[in-house]
């Protein structure tokens, strides 16, 4: 396994990834192929199970003095030179002066047994069995096997290989080719459950996939939206359709199974904890058993009635001051979507029939209610509705196909959006990743930062490209913020899942989302986004819009082909 991270790390074409990875598959025992699938995500189990390994490098740092003979400042020292904790952890154990803790060499078994242990012991003495169970690892593991360790615990993997590649490898490993890559793909999409499908792929074969229904406690990976420029392109690619209000808050996923009731983020996150007024909404005002519900949460002023901005309705996303905030801002849920209920899958039924039962299952009350809908068949009453929408302080409309099943995991024209437009020219604004920042001049040196370089995702490639220096705009507040955050995440070198012709003062692991808006999309002969003819895409003054967005990861941000579009619509215009 050790090996095959090795190879994947050394690779930056996805083809060569997922062939690697199907001759790497072939190799793995079917009692073996879930787990092997989280380690290849850099997980241990699904993120909704809310365990995460999550050491600091520090505790890594001990282990590794434990069994290599070296002491902490030695080991401190070479990390501050080499810059990798992985490369580290080879050296120092290619010499081990320390006799072997167990012996026999190491097996995935114990590989993910001890890690699970790791990301679950708590309490008293919690740290040093930490230490001994990371320790018991190295010092069974061959050099090449220590570095992946190191980098796994310490979250300095890659980004973790695609969730795409690794189904096109699952399916070629089976059957020779990605036929089925599509039944793989949806079975993910209903569990995000990677490790469950390749398991039930591999053991029980394509049947068995294909009756994988959405079940609760599983979040569904969400449908998204595309755009269009105006109402009449979204009549004329629609038709007649459904126009739902856009609410400005953060989109929840409700599980309900008897009484329990959990809530999930739209990156699968359990977040529980953070809502009782969701939990206790959804006991009362829904009616059925068992349930999946997807909606918009957004905050109040419960004085006027009126939504609170974005920035203030996120702050309802926190661990501590649950209560005080849930009084403070109070949130509505606009549910527009139901996916599962009693036994049914409907997310394969077309949207009228799931709205037309949604509405049969909500119980009018306080919290919970169907989003605002109206068929339309017009331009002209579409423009009408989106004026007195936005004029409601509402961030625009979603249009929606009448006849289609829930997409999930996909962004089609089910789902279009129409946003009031932030400048004259860019009808959206763009999540980009941030891939590295600047110390900067002047006053901004005093906070270690001056700007940010952020990126587009292919997730064609599974590569994150440069679009935007982001120099102004900045709150003290902010620059603080980022330089604590992104230190965090500092790399010596690019990235190599990373394009980027222009060099920052610090590399970032690709993982945290901003929102940026810009005045519109230019050519660049130093952005590669979109990369052709020695040119690429940039935006022109771009500006950040709140801090980062904690509900979205890294794969989750604007797309290259987005750019793309928003680039031509911007042209029509
Ligand atoms: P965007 O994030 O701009 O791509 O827009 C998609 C997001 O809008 C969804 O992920 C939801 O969080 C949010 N949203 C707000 N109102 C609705 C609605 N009526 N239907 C679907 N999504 C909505």
């Amino acid at each position: 396994m050790a090996q095959a991270y090795d190879k994947l790390e050394s690779t930056t074409s996805r083809l060569q990834m997922a062939d690697d990875l199907a001759v790497f598959f072939k190799t793995v025992p079917p009692g073996l192929i879930r787990n092997v699938v989280y380690l290849l995500q850099g997980i241990l189990v699904p993120e909704h199970h809310g365990i995460q390994l999550g050491i600091g490098d520090k505790l890594c740092e001990q282990a590794l003095s434990k069994v290599s003979g070296k002491t902490i400042k030695q080991i401190e020292a070479a990390y501050r030179k080499i810059g990798d904790l992985g490369q580290v952890a080879e050296t120092a154990l290619s010499v081990k002066t320390q006799k072997s803790l167990g012996g026999g060499s190491l097996t995935v078994e114990k590989v993910y047994d001890n890690l699970y242990k790791l990301a679950t012991v708590s309490g008293e003495g919690s740290q040093d069995q930490k230490i001994s169970l990371l320790a018991e690892l190295f010092s069974q593991a061959s050099p090449t096997e220590a570095k992946t360790i190191a980098r796994f615990v310490t979250g300095r993997l890659r980004l973790g290989v695609a969730e795409s590649t690794i189904m096109d490898a699952l399916s070629v490993a089976k059957i020779g080719d990605k036929t089925h890559k599509d039944v793989l793909e949806r079975a993910f999409n209903l569990t995000s459950d990677l490790g469950q499908v390749a398991e039930t792929w591999f053991n029980q074969g394509l049947d068995a996939v294909s009756q994988i229904t959405p079940q609760p406690f599983n979040p569904i990976r969400p449908a998204l939206a595309e755009r269009l420029p105006s109402a009449k392109d979204i009549i004329e690619r629609l038709g007649k359709c459904s126009v739902e209000a856009k609410y400005d808050g953060f989109r929840l996923q409700v599980h309900k199974y008897g009484k329990t009731v959990r809530v999930y983020s739209r990156r699968q996150e359990d977040m529980t904890a953070m809502f009782p007024d969701i939990v206790k909404a959804t006991l009362d005002q829904l009616n059925a058993d068992e349930a999946i519900l997807e909606g918009e949460a957004i905050g109040y002023n419960s004085a006027t009635g009126q939504f609170v901005p974005f920035q203030e309705t996120i702050q309802r996303k926190r661990k501590h001051g649950v209560a005080k905030y849930a009084e403070k801002i109070p949130l509505k849920l606009f549910v527009f979507e139901l996916l599962y209920a009693d036994g049914t899958d409907w997310t394969v039924r077309p949207y009228v029939e799931r709205q037309a039962e949604l509405a049969r299952r909500i119980i009018a009350g306080p919290i919970l209610a169907q989003a605002e809908t109206k068929i339309i068949e017009k331009p002209e009453e579409l423009e009408n509705l989106f004026d007195k929408l936005v004029g409601e302080g509402l961030e625009g409309i979603m249009a929606k196909d009448l006849h289609a099943p829930y997409s999930a995991g996909a962004r089609k024209f089910a789902w279009i959006k129409l946003k009031r437009s932030y400048s004259s020219k860019l009808a959206d604004s763009l999540d980009v990743v941030i891939i590295g920042f600047y110390y900067g001049k002047g006053k901004r040196t005093e906070f270690g930062f001056g700007g940010l370089l952020s990126a587009i995702y292919d997730p064609n490639e599974d590569r994150f490209r440069s679009i935007a220096k982001i120099g102004t705009g900045f709150s003290e507040q902010q620059m603080a913020d980022f330089s604590e955050l992104l230190q965090k995440d500092a790399l010596k070198q690019k990235p190599n899942n990373v394009d980027c012709l222009i060099e920052p003062d610090v590399w970032v692991k690709p993982r945290h989302v901003i929102t940026v808006i810009a005045d519109e999309i230019t050519r660049s002969p130093v952005h590669t986004c979109a990369w052709s003819d020695k040119e690429g895409l940039a935006l022109r003054f771009p500006r950040i819009k709140g801090f980062v967005r904690t509900d979205k990861s890294a794969t989750d941000a604007t797309t290259e082909s987005e750019v793309l579009e928003l680039y031509e619509m911007q042209r029509q215009r």
